[in-house]
């Protein structure tokens, strides 16, 4: 349905076909990348992905000819194959939106202008809690969005099927759909296997270390708790899963270390691992000097102290793992 706007003098438009092309139009920071996460993530073309690509880094504007390439390349890839693509950039240079929708017209897909006009103030104060290398300057962040209010009234004129505006979209309900499907699966709740055991292992150290995990069942390292190795080539990391870490039932993981005391001992010397910081010092041999360290032979490292008074163990962290945002 499409009813008058007085303020922009175009028709609100909400319609985004499938599949489409759509070209998100406003300012650095001024939230494009929000919208994109909307789309799932094989269909979002990020200029800012693209850059890191060719060069490690996303804020080198020096790679931008060699980034467009690349990104032209994939979205040529996509359109000839009628997918839903969404391209993530400023787009606010009339001549890069005239590309895109010649690209699109070329492989007969409609095309979406999607104009994210976040105040210029926001979307500059945005640029503070940036990186230094993505940060955009204030006066080019101010001349991208007068690029994006100048260009707005004329979408229709360049060509595009649609121009719709970010704040009459509805887009939380796909986005919310895909994410429960996912952890649906993750929980095998869509038929699936699920990751079963292996949830709490990701919670802790995240989905990276999963493909390297291997439980270790039948080994009495740990006195009956489960034992599991993360093992890559020569590097190896023994873990027990603690079915009652803090004496309370909560459930943790411990990594084998060398035991602080002797460097010949013959017992085992475990410490609390909390997150996937505390793997990489165990694999560094930094964990061993951790105040928590107990040994079958030796006992808890410091025997006189109050117990655990110092140091809040791992138990206090329910959920140290957060799932990053994709790259
Ligand atoms: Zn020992
Ligand atoms: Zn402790």
């Amino acid at each position: 349905m499409k009813t008058f706007r007085m303020d922009h003098a175009l028709p609100v438009d909400t319609t985004i076909p499938d599949p489409s092309l759509v070209v998100l139009i406003g300012a650095a920071g001024a939230g494009k990348s929000t919208w994109a996460s909307t789309w799932p993530a094989t269909q979002v073309l990020e200029l800012d992905h693209f850059r890191a690509l060719v060069s490690d880094d996303a804020g080198d504007q020096e790679a931008t000819d060699d980034a467009v390439f690349a990104l032209q390349a994939v979205l040529e890839a996509r359109l000839a194959r009628r997918k839903m693509t969404v391209v993530d950039a400023t787009n606010t240079e009339a001549g890069v939106r005239a590309s895109l929708v010649a690209t699109a017209r070329r492989y007969g897909v409609p095309t979406v202008a999607l104009v994210v006009p976040t105040p210029a103030t926001v979307c500059a104060e945005r640029q503070e809690g940036r990186c230094t290398s993505r940060r955009v300057p204030r006066q080019v962040v101010l001349a991208q969005h007068a690029a994006m209010l100048a260009a707005w009234p004329g979408l229709p004129g360049e060509g595009f099927d649609h121009v719709v505006v970010a704040e009459y979209l509805h887009r939380l309900e796909p986005l919310l759909k895909r994410l429960a499907d996912t952890w649906r699966a993750e929980l095998g709740w869509d038929g699936g296997e699920g990751l079963g055991d292996l949830l709490l292992v990701r919670r802790y150290f995240g989905p990276d270390v999963l493909p390297m995990w291997r439980w270790l069942d039948g080994s009495h390292l740990a006195g009956g708790d489960r034992v599991a190795e993360i093992r890559l080539g020569a590097d190896r990391i023994v873990l027990a899963q603690r079915n009652d870490i803090d004496g309370a039932g909560d459930v943790g993981f411990e990594v084998l270390v060398g035991c602080p005391h002797d460097e010949a001992c013959e017992g085992q010397a475990w410490a609390p691992a909390c997150n996937i910081t505390d793997l990489a010092r165990a694999l560094t041999g930094e964990l061993m000097h951790d105040p928590d360290v107990h040994c079958t032979a030796h006992g808890p490292r410091h025997n006189n102290a109050a117990p655990d008074a110092e140091s809040p163990g791992c138990t206090v962290q329910q959920a140290p793992y957060t799932e990053a945002a994709r790259a």
